[in-house]
């Protein structure tokens, strides 16, 4: 089994084409396909492995977009369209001091509508790894098709990753999303939280928090850290991979860049949920699988937008 199977919520995201701007102030803006586990799937994809992208779309002109995009990056495209609902969309802006705005409509959109029973066995039985997000948990039916897709990858013997990814203006209350984000956490093999995340869940800083989060079950928890790379804890190992530096341009999907060079890893090197622990507790291993997916979301930095900024082989080893 090698294939990255990502599931969740695939969007279009129009950005402004310049920066600096409140989202009130934006004049123009231009489409880009998003959606952070349609992004790993990507990033997979484009380093050259194998990778499916699970979700719903509406049966309009922004899904057929995000579906030639998948496509185009590599990735098998694993969609079911509706009629009930259209595609997502979010408007995004990035002001000067580098937050991030967000509009969304969601009322709801096609990913939000896709329902367990349309996710057939041959979509999970290859799965070396099964990733997921928190978007896909803000709402019913994707809610509970994200938890049984996982389940049963899991049952099959599957890694299952979990990226919370934290968008609170999706949830109903700060509280709604702290609870909902923990409460899956004993689903997850690996935990990829950055050192914000880490304080808004647990009130807590890395080394703390990661320690309780692996009391609920996961046999490691990666704390990115922006430039300066990640950290990897385990029960009994803290191992610091330093970032690589690079001139940043925009951050969108450095993150996921990340996730996309560290399932790449896990699945060429035919790493299971078993061995998951025993790897990432070893400093060589984690020297060499961290580096990677540090050098790829250092790359996705270096170039605007997510998909399209994401790097290749070639650019990774280079
Ligand atoms: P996101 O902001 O995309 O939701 P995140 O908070 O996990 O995700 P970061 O910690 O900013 O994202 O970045 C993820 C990874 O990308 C880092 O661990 C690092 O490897 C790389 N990276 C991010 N920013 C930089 C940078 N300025 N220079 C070098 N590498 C970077």
């Amino acid at each position: 089994k090698r294939t990255v199977v990502c599931l969740g919520e695939l969007l279009i995201d129009f950005v402004p084409e310049t920066n600096g701007q409140a989202l009130a102030d934006v004049p123009a803006f231009k489409r880009a396909a998003g959606g952070a586990p349609a992004n790993v799937a990507a990033a997979v994809a484009k380093l050259g492995g194998a990778s499916r992208f699970i979700g719903k779309v509406g049966r309009d002109a922004f899904g057929e977009h995000l579906r030639q995009t998948l496509e185009e990056a590599g990735v098998e495209a694993a969609l079911v369209e509706t009629d009930e609902a259209r595609t997502g969309i979010a408007f995004v802006s990035l002001r000067e001091d580098g937050e991030r705005d967000f509009l969304f409509y969601r009322s709801p959109a096609a990913d939000m509508l896709l329902r367990s029973e349309e996710i057939g066995d041959d979509w999970l039985n290859d799965a070396a790894v099964y990733h997921f997000g928190s978007v896909s948990l803000v709402a019913e039916p994707c809610r509970s098709a994200t938890l049984d897709a996982a389940r049963r990858a899991r049952g099959l013997g599957a890694i299952v990753s979990y990226d919370p990814n934290v968008r609170l203006p999706l949830w109903p209350s700060a509280d709604a999303a702290r609870k909902e984000i923990m409460a899956h956490m004993p689903l997850a093999d690996l935990v990829k939280v950055s050192e914000e995340e880490v304080e808004f869940l647990l009130g807590k800083g890395s080394l703390e928090g990661a320690r309780e989060l692996l009391a609920m079950g996961p046999s490691a928890i990666v704390v990115t850290l922006g430039p300066n790379g990640c950290r990897v804890i385990t029960a009994t190992s803290d191992i610091h991979v330093a970032g690589t530096p690079v001139a940043a341009v925009d951050t969108t999907g450095a993150g996921d860049g990340f996730v996309g060079g560290m399932l790449y890893q896990l699945a060429s090197r035919g790493i299971s949920a078993e061995t998951l622990g025993d790897t990432l507790r070893d400093p060589v291993n984690c020297g060499e699988i961290f580096g990677f997916a540090n050098r790829v979301g250092a790359i996705t930095t270096t170039r605007r937008g997510a998909i399209p900024s994401l790097p290749t082989l070639a650019e990774v080893n280079g």
